[in-house]
């Protein structure tokens, strides 16, 4: 499905990515965890066209994407500086991106009403999106990426700002959503617990390096580096 190849990006001196390699397989859910500023974002960016390469290449099921804008990648994006459409109301807006993709009214509003309760914000369809909370915002935001069923759809932080239970609650019907779609997934998150629950793999990073990657498992049981067991918190 995605193969990343050398994807190198820097900011002036600074090397965000480092001729990161990477594939993510048809239907596999894969979470990048790593430190704040290893350059999970920038890797998500890139794949998603949003953030140029300096050097690499991006493929989606073979075809070279490197050059193509954003809106022609055909991805479910999710990002940690989401934006919704603060003057229409909370259903426009999960529902946003279905009218272009041809989605008859009644398949749209069915959709976004289905969505929404998966997010736990049900029958929320009329409420005004300025009225919501920033935890509510991120779940219509989740709703939204997943509403045109993306091939792959791509995560930064998703659940970031939502208290524990509800993060719990919503990793585990998140897995089975994408399992039933068959939706490929490449997610960032800082909180390895959701890593584990959510991923297939996950990928470690540092300093714009892959440091690991594996089944949760095997990192969990073989750490690589002393770096990789330190970042799980073992204490070695
Ligand atoms: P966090 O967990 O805090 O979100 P991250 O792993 O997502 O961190 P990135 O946002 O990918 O980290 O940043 C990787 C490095 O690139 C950091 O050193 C960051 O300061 C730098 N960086 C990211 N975006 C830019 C930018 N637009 N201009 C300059 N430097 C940037
Ligand atoms: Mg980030």
């Amino acid at each position: 499905m995605l193969a990343v190849e050398s994807a190198t990006v820097r900011f002036g001196k600074r090397t965000a990515l480092d001729a990161v390699d990477l594939e993510v397989a048809d239907h596999e859910i894969v979470c990048v965890l790593g430190p704040s500023g290893s350059g999970k974002s920038t890797l998500l960016r890139a794949v998603a066209g949003l953030q140029p390469l300096d050097g690499g290449r991006v493929y989606l099921d073979g075809a070279d994407q490197t050059a193509l804008p954003v809106h022609r990648r055909g991805l479910g994006l999710m990002f940690q500086d989401h934006q919704l459409f603060p003057h229409r109301d909370v259903g426009a807006n999960v529902a946003f991106g279905l009218k272009t993709h041809g989605v008859p009214r009644a398949e749209r509003d069915r959709r976004a009403g289905e969505l929404l309760d998966l997010v736990g914000l049900p029958g929320a369809g009329r409420r005004a999106v300025a009225a919501l909370s920033g935890g509510e915002q991120q779940r219509v935001a989740l709703a939204r990426a997943l509403a045109p069923r993306p091939k792959l759809l791509m995560l930064d932080e998703p659940l970031g700002q939502l208290d524990r239970s509800l993060r719990e609650r919503l990793v585990v019907e998140l897995r089975t959503l994408f399992g039933r779609l068959g939706t490929t997934v490449l997610a960032v998150t800082h909180d390895q617990g959701e890593a584990f629950a959510l991923a297939d793999r996950v990928v470690v990073m540092r300093d714009g390096r892959i440091a690991q990657a594996g089944t949760p498992l095997e990192v969990w049981q073989r750490p690589a580096s002393s770096f990789v067991a330190r970042f799980l918190g073992f204490d070695n």
